[in-house]
């Protein structure tokens, strides 16, 4: 009888600490409105300087043959055109031909500056696909409150912002006492190592660090997409790191109408169902951890009760994460088979086949553990395994700094009823270079339309809100007014 009362007694101490500790991540309630500034801009001359950025088509290219010289040489002069101040204010320099490098000089301050990014590339349109935009891509089309056309959110529209707020800021007789920097890549889209990685070298044989970096990734966001109950403004704090990883396995070939048992390709496809099968193990990483801290008071019922006390459900809630695609990218590195390729006819064996799968690295992996497991769960040495490309998970930027301070602050100001929590990017920016230079890189995009457009980036009907991107030119003068204040 006394075993049983004990046990029951445990048990009713564990669930009190459990309501207990919910009850504390309890958060208070948000603020019911927006707090909007009494804003003078010009929207529809703001979302007439986007739409012709739209219409120079600054194509990505893997290699310089594919790469459209006037187009991007074309923008750089747009730049210039449409934004005098800026170019009469701050000192520009042409980094690798295409990228560009702006410093607006401060007035003097012990601050370090700070940088915003932005990239001038865009990812072709697909011909499949080009006749069910509503607006031809690249007209730039103003229609239904929108600016139309590839690049709008990725990332031309962000562009437009910090040039804009820039531009604006210098006609209000604005002048920061650091320095602030702009630095806008030319091939985001395939890697970024001809524009923002060059950039960075540049800097950095200058002696420049940054006290924080701010660039495409975060968004605002409809909280149901975390299991929120609150819309959530998610400020990237670190990116996944990237492999391409080639199997390939030889054969001595020959016809088909007398194969050996065990071919190439049949060898190959095991060595992917082994990988699918044996994933990467899951887990809490230092942002998603983060992340959780902010929102897990908002999360519905479990959740809530889950998240707040991790002590004890912490593999439970693990085991729920990696089940859904959108949880597992977040909680561990993912591995995707993606190109195949066998024999080139019907009729003949394959003398080489071979696979790539696409990684994305989780900050508690590292390159080498992603090929060593690759191996192991293989366990075949005719599989070879190699790195085509890789690079391994940016580094956490700390929440409890200067940057993300500045940057949570403003989304505050000017989106107040979002709750601003840190988050990893599962994809790859450009920003990834800018951690040899600063240790706060920080992601986001400060558009409220980009909630209901987020699935038109590098798809069809790409759009920004008119009034979303005048939103952004705010936030982007905010930001650098907050930055400014001692
Ligand atoms: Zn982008």
């Amino acid at each position: 009888m006394i075993v049983l009362y004990s046990i029951l007694g445990a048990l009713a101490v564990l669930v009190a600490i459990i309501a207990l500790n919910t009850w504390i991540k309890k958060p208070s309630k948000r603020k019911e409105g927006v707090a909007k500034f009494e804003s003078d801009l010009e929207r529809d001359k703001i979302a007439k300087h986007l739409s012709g950025m739209i219409q120079l088509k600054t194509l990505t290219a893997s290699s310089m043959d594919g790469f459209d010289k006037e187009a991007f040489l074309g923008l750089h002069k747009y730049l210039e055109k449409t934004y005098p101040l800026v170019h009469k204010t701050l000192g520009r320099e042409v980094v690798n031909e295409y990228s560009l490098i702006y410093k607006w000089t401060g007035s003097g301050s012990q601050k370090k500056p700070f940088l915003m990014m932005a990239h001038m590339d865009v990812v072709p349109v697909d011909e499949r696909t080009a006749g069910d935009w509503e607006h031809d891509a690249f007209s730039g089309a103003i229609a239904d409150g929108y600016v139309w056309g590839r690049g709008a959110l990725d990332m031309k529209g962000h562009l437009t912002a910090v040039m804009e707020a820039v531009e604006k800021l210098i006609s209000d007789g604005f002048a920061p006492q650091r320095d602030v920097y702009i630095a806008l890549g030319h091939d985001e889209e395939s890697m970024g190592t001809l524009g923002a990685q060059k950039c960075v070298e540049v800097l950095k044989k200058r002696g420049e660090s940054f006290e924080f970096v701010i660039d495409e990734g975060g968004v605002l966001m409809d909280g149901t997409m975390l299991s929120v109950n609150a819309d959530v403004a998610a400020i990237g704090i670190c990116e996944k790191g990237y492999a391409d990883i080639r199997l390939s396995v030889a054969s001595k070939g020959g016809h088909a109408s007398r194969p050996p048992k065990q071919t190439a390709v049949g060898t190959l496809c095991r060595a992917i169902v082994a990988i699918e099968k044996h994933q990467m193990k899951p887990t809490l990483n230092e942002a998603m951890k983060h992340m959780l801290d902010c929102v897990g008071g908002y999360m519905k019922f479990p959740l809530n009760v889950i998240v707040s006390n991790m002590w004890l459900f912490r593999p439970l809630l693990l085991i729920g994460l990696a089940a859904g695609s959108n949880g597992a990218a977040m909680v561990r590195t993912t591995m995707a088979p993606t190109m195949l390729a066998g024999s080139t006819a019907t009729n003949v064996l394959a003398e080489k086949a071979e696979a790539v799968i696409n990684c994305r690295i989780s900050p508690d992996d590292t390159v080498q553990g992603v090929l060593d497991h690759i191996r192991k769960v293989i366990g075949n040495d005719d599989v070879i395994v190699e790195e085509i490309k890789a690079f391994a998970a940016s580094r956490v930027s700390d929440t409890d700094s200067e940057g993300f301070a500045t940057i949570a602050r403003t989304v505050e100001q000017m989106f107040g009823e979002f709750v601003v929590a840190p988050y990893l990017m599962v994809a790859a920016t450009d920003s990834k270079f800018y951690s040899d230079i600063s240790d706060g890189v920080f992601l986001f995009q400060p558009f409220r339309s980009v909630m209901q457009d987020l699935s038109t980036i590098h798809a069809v009907n790409e759009r920004m809100g008119v009034e979303s991107l005048s939103e952004g030119v705010e936030f982007f003068a905010q930001l650098v007014r907050n930055a400014d204040e001692r």
